[in-house]
């Protein structure tokens, strides 16, 4: 990377700069250590030599579409190649094999549609521009022609694209491997409309994205032995539950909230609907309309696909019925009661949104009451009564919500699995992963805390792949290979997940204890961590604490997270339910055979979604993994704005930078002997008469052909990158 022996006075170059990261200019003075450079922006800036690249001189305007291709390779470099790509809607950049996407924000005409994915069926990868149909043909031809499962994993911050990716992949497999042409129900259809039906449920306005999933998703799309999707399975990932009762300003809550207020008049009228604005699990927010999205024309498109899907159209009545009761739900006010420490419903506007949500689903209207009003306490002698005062009521009422959309949002993902059904005989399989990527925010809770948890999961899977396997692979091959230094970062994942004495385990633990707090578990953490290097106390705090993740610091508020890892459902809301007159409703909530969901047995969110993880791990290793790396180019959301720091920070987190320096500094291409001379060995016919064991023949036909810097292993032989094509294009004049 030491670019310094080619700097001097005159020389083109870049340097840091607080505002754009990176800024060019001409060396002024070189004074032994400090280098003064006159930044093309009139600045003049004095910098220390190992803080100043020298500059491509031959740099292209048009930037090249594989940074592995850079003349000079560095952070300035790789980030002015992406800047002026993007500048000319060239939006994917290869590194290597991952795919580097940068959100264009706004609609490139027919670089997506049927005529592109003609052109890269079968392309050869790297023949192309840059794009995700490249990638997802790569995997399945490698699935086709090897055998071996694949998988395609999509990440980055929220609003970057990963959604809008991962669903061309599944266009794109979904084309490759269907029937043509056939009419009805087929199983890539269903697979396709999986997407707009979980969207609906599952995604909301943010205000990072208008359309942010708030879930995580792995897609695995089954193939038969002629390449043909034969079944497909969705699992999914921690949906945020709060979001159903609290919105923040300039949020939305789930879309379907507001697809069934723009339902037919007839639906509204049925359901006692009115504007989004008149229901409180709307109304915290001042925002309601999405630029561009037509609430009612997504409503029928979501009933068309759950058509597709095979949602019965009872079912879908059942499931916007409750979609409308929860909304009724959310506007009964509590006021304080007859009794000391009771509740009641405040008025006769929240007896008649308690009525209508009775009605809607279909459960008795007191027993509605009483299940947010009162709690029944079972002791040995007598079940005793015990009543709520109005906040408690208040919380009572939020959690049925919360519960009842949960259970909705799965039975949702297991219907939608059932239909499209598995095939038992697939021996391969193409899995697509679009899961959140890492979080940093103002205040960190349980959610953030999960979501990083993935996040290093994810990393040290790449780093395995990336890393390890190149390194482990040369070292077998006892080739001459100087190591680059990675951060692994197994340190932080046992701070997290080790079982016993990690932070889920002590959470758990905290959990079980009846008289812990935030503040107990906090200590806890403190003492039991107090040596740990990636766990820091921050100063001045006395819950908080700091975890030193592989994409940087995150502090964690620890008030929620004893509640929020607290995975039950209130007896009495089962009850009532479970009792509902309709059949889809009580099936949501099924009698569990012991009397276990009586005695409200804690179970752990954060443990479950640990073993969920450890399973999608799993999946993972057993498939040949591609890495598409998405890049949200601004915070604004708008086309053509290109934040330097901004985008930096994100190819640090995605590990790009590494993989960059990883994939140049070594050998890219290699081959077993055989296969070299059988495809070279035409380049000198003479070298390979005579009886000379295979390695002797090999070394002969490199030296007659005359490459430079390659190895030769004790099996294989490895080339730098651009070697294969050379010779390839020799082979080719030849021939
Ligand atoms: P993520 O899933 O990473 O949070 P999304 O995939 O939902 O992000 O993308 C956010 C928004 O960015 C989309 O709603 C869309 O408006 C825009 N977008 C993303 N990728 C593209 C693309 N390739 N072309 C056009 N617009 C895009
Ligand atoms: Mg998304």
């Amino acid at each position: 990377m030491a670019a310094q022996a080619s700097i001097a006075v005159g020389s083109q170059v870049w340097v840091e700069d607080p505002d754009e990261a990176w800024i060019d200019g001409e060396v002024l003075k070189v004074n032994g250590d400090t280098i003064t450079v006159k930044c093309s922006n009139e600045k003049t800036v004095t910098a220390k030599a190992s803080h100043v690249h020298a500059k491509d001189p031959e740099e292209s305007p048009c930037g090249v579409d594989d940074m592995t291709k850079l003349a000079y390779l560095h952070e300035p470099g790789v980030l002015q190649n992406l800047k002026s790509r993007y500048d000319m809607n060239e939006i994917y950049t290869y590194t290597g094999s991952i795919l580097i996407a940068v959100n264009p924000f706004r609609r490139l005409p027919h670089l997506y549609d049927i005529q592109m994915m003609e052109q890269y069926k079968g392309a050869d990868f790297g023949e192309l521009s840059p794009h995700p149909f490249a990638v997802a043909d790569v995997a399945y031809r490698l699935m086709l022609n090897e055998g071996i499962s694949q998988s395609i994993l999509v990440s980055g911050e929220s609003g970057a694209g990963k959604t809008e990716s991962t669903k061309m992949i599944m266009r794109y497999l979904a084309y490759m491997g269907g029937k043509a042409a056939t009419e009805g129900r087929t199983v890539e259809k269903q697979v396709l409309q999986s997407n707009p039906v979980l969207e609906a449920f599952g995604n909301a306005k943010t205000v990072r994205n208008n359309n942010s999933s708030r879930f995580g998703k792995f897609v695995e799309i089954q193939f038969d032995q002629k390449g043909r999707i034969s079944g497909a399975a969705v699992r999914t990932y921690l949906l945020e539950r709060s979001r159903v009762c609290q919105i923040s300003e300039s949020e939305r809550n789930y879309h379907c909230f507001y697809m069934i207020c723009a339902g037919s008049p007839e639906e509204r009228e049925k359901y006692k609907l009115g504007d989004p604005s008149t229901f409180h699990y709307l109304n915290q927010s001042n925002c309601y309309k999405i630029d561009g999205l037509d609430e009612s024309k997504e409503y029928l498109e979501t009933r068309k696909a759950m058509d597709i899907i095979g949602i019965s159209s009872e079912e879908q009545e059942a499931i916007f019925r409750i979609v409308a009761a929860i909304l009724h739900l959310g506007n009964v006010e509590f006021a304080e009661g007859d009794d000391v420490d009771s509740s009641k419903p405040k008025n006769e506007k929240s007896m008649f949104h308690l009525r209508t949500a009775a009605e809607l689903f279909m459960c008795d209207e007191k027993a509605l009451e009483d299940s947010l009003c009162k709690r029944i306490i079972v002791t040995r002698d007598e079940n005793i009564v015990k009543t709520l005062d109005a906040e408690a009521a208040k919380g009572s009422r939020d959690a049925l919500a919360k519960t009842v959309y949960s259970r909705l949002f799965d039975w949702l993902v297991t219907k939608i699995n059932n239909s499209i059904g598995q095939d038992p005989t697939s021996k391969c399989l193409i899995g697509v992963l679009d899961i959140y990527g890492f979080e940093s925010f103002k205040t960190n809770s349980f959610e953030q805390f999960c979501i990083n948890l993935t996040n290093e999961k994810l990393q040290q899977h790449f780093n395995q792949h990336v890393f390890k396997m190149e390194q482990e692979e040369y070292t077998k091959e006892e080739i001459d290979w100087s190591y680059i230094e990675f951060v692994d970062n197994q340190d932080i994942l046992d701070l997290i997940d080790k079982k016993p004495g990690g932070i889920i385990a002590l959470l758990d633990e905290a959990c079980m204890l009846p008289r812990s707090t935030h503040e107990t578990f906090a200590q806890k953490l403190y003492q039991t961590f107090k040596n740990h290097k990636r766990f820091v106390k921050p100063k001045l705090s006395r819950s908080d604490f700091t975890i030193c993740h592989y994409a940087g610091d995150v502090t964690y508020q620890t008030e929620l997270f004893l509640d929020k890892n607290k995975d039950y459902v209130i007896a009495e809301h089962q009850a009532l339910l479970g009792a509902s007159g309709c059949s889809f409703v009580s099936g949501l909530f099924p009698l569990l055979s012991d009397d276990s969901s009586k005695s409200s047995k804690f179970s752990s969110i954060g443990s479950r979604f640990k073993q969920q993880l450890q399973s999608l791990l799993e999946t993972l290793s057993s498939t040949e993994p591609h890495y598409i790396r998405c890049v949200k180019p601004n915070s604004l959301l708008k086309p053509a704005i290109f934040e330097n720091q901004n985008v930096l920070q994100q190819l640090r987190c995605g590990g790009v930078m590494e993989a960059i320096r990883i994939s140049c500094a070594g050998y890219p291409t290699r081959r077993t002997f055989l296969e070299f001379i059988d495809r070279f060995g035409i380049l000198a016919p003479d070298v390979l008469t005579g009886s000379s064991d295979e390695i002797t023949a090999v070394r002969r036909l490199l030296e007659k052909v005359d490459l430079q810097g390659y190895q030769v292993g004790k099996t294989k032989v490895f080339l730098r990158s651009g070697q294969m094509a050379e010779l390839d294009a020799r082979r080719n004049e030849v021939l």
